[in-house]
């Protein structure tokens, strides 16, 4: 593992609470990395409701979830945590020596003295095309996501969904592809009226076609793949040819790799002590929605109270000779220097 990133702590997870701990570990002088399977950090807030206003912040009668998840990125940036977006962490290995080795799928390796998990209700998996056979054809012909908008110009494009990422992509997309289809089960949509209202014009000038109905079986010629086949409402078969296929279906949380690394589980989640927030395993604690204890709530608010305590015990694992004690922000000079706030002594 020459190559493995060192550091005192992984946090698994980009999601509020993982964020959060950036923080609390940086009060207390400890330095992160932060890893996250989606391609931007936010957890549940951004994926799942990035507009919604949340009300039980502290101090905050109002603040929208992405709007919660910007101001905590500006309140740990002092703390420069290494930050990598689109890995899934797939193996937490404990060494004889009490260090952590962590891998993930995309070949990323760390030499961590501590992990905190925060991995929320788990990794978001994209709910995919349910027809047979797609596997084979998952990436390269039929996709999730958008990586790059240039590879789907000048192809003839199927897209299904009718959420804000199919419209969106619709519209994107629409002006570049050699045809466009979209597919959605029935004619009402859940995507921003405004797009909708695009999608329908751009239908009415004949620029993109619009299908109700699912998806029924692939269209192949050999093994090449050649497009999909549809289910209309009444039954009908219609068959669409194409190049790409693109299916917005929304993502599902599965727990994923977590389940593998031998913690225990309680109903899908990380049994830890509320003293430390730490896992069956010392030296790996979880923080925010993925553990449980006696009273747990799956709250921002518990989330953020258990990444304070967590620091604590992380610097005393880490550290254990090092005398611990309570500093407050206001006062504390060595914390104010680490959060760069620190005032210049007169006459520097
Ligand atoms: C619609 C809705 C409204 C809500 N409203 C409120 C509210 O008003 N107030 C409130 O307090 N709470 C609310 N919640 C709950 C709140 O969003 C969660 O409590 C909070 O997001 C938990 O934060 P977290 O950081 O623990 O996990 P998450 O936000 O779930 O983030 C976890 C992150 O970990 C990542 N991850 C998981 N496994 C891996 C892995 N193996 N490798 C890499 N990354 C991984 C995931 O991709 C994800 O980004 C609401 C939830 C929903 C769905």
């Amino acid at each position: 593992m020459s190559s493995a990133i060192n550091t005192e702590v992984v946090i698994v997870g980009a999601g509020p609470c993982g964020l959060f701990q950036v923080f609390e570990l940086g009060l207390l002088g400890m330095k992160a990395q932060l890893v996250d399977s989606l391609l931007h950090p936010g957890g549940q807030c951004t994926e799942l409701y990035p507009e919604k206003p949340i009300y039980d912040i502290p101090a905050l009668p109002v603040c929208g979830a992405q709007e919660l998840v910007d101001r905590l990125l500006q309140q740990i940036k002092p703390f420069h945590a290494g930050m990598h977006f689109g890995q899934e962490v797939t193996t937490v290995h404990k060494r004889a020596d009490g260090r952590f080795d962590v891998a993930t799928a995309g070949g990323l390796t760390f030499d961590a003295g501590t992990v905190v998990i925060a991995g929320g209700v788990g990794s978001f998996q994209p709910k995919r095309l349910g027809v047979e056979g797609v596997e084979a054809y998952e990436n390269s012909h039929v996709f999730y996501r958008v990586r790059g908008a240039a590879e789907f110009h000048g192809k003839r494009l199927v897209i299904f969904g009718g959420g804000d990422s199919a419209l969106d992509w619709t519209l994107a997309l629409a002006e570049h592809a050699q045809s466009l289809t979209l597919v959605h089960r029935r004619a009402e949509f859940r995507a921003a009226p405004a797009s909708v209202a695009r999608m329908q014009e751009l239908v009415a000038a004949g620029q993109m076609t619009f299908v109700e109905g699912t998806a029924e079986s692939l269209l192949r010629n050999g093994e090449a793949f050649a497009g999909i086949r549809i289910k209309a409402a009444d039954g009908s078969l219609r068959e669409l040819a194409a190049d790409r296929v693109l299916a917005f279906f929304g993502l599902h949380p599965k727990l994923g790799p977590i389940a593998e690394w031998n913690l225990e589980l309680e109903k899908k989640a990380l049994k830890v002590d509320t003293e430390k927030f730490q896992t069956s395993v010392p030296g790996i604690f979880a923080v925010g929605d993925i553990n449980t204890y006696p009273g747990k709530k799956k709250l921002i608010l518990s989330g953020f109270h258990e990444a304070a305590l967590a620091a604590f015990a992380i610097q005393h694992y880490l550290y254990p000779e090092k005398r611990q004690f309570l500093q407050y922000t206001t006062t504390s000079p060595v914390m104010q220097k680490r959060l760069g706030v620190a005032e210049e002594p007169a006459g520097h």
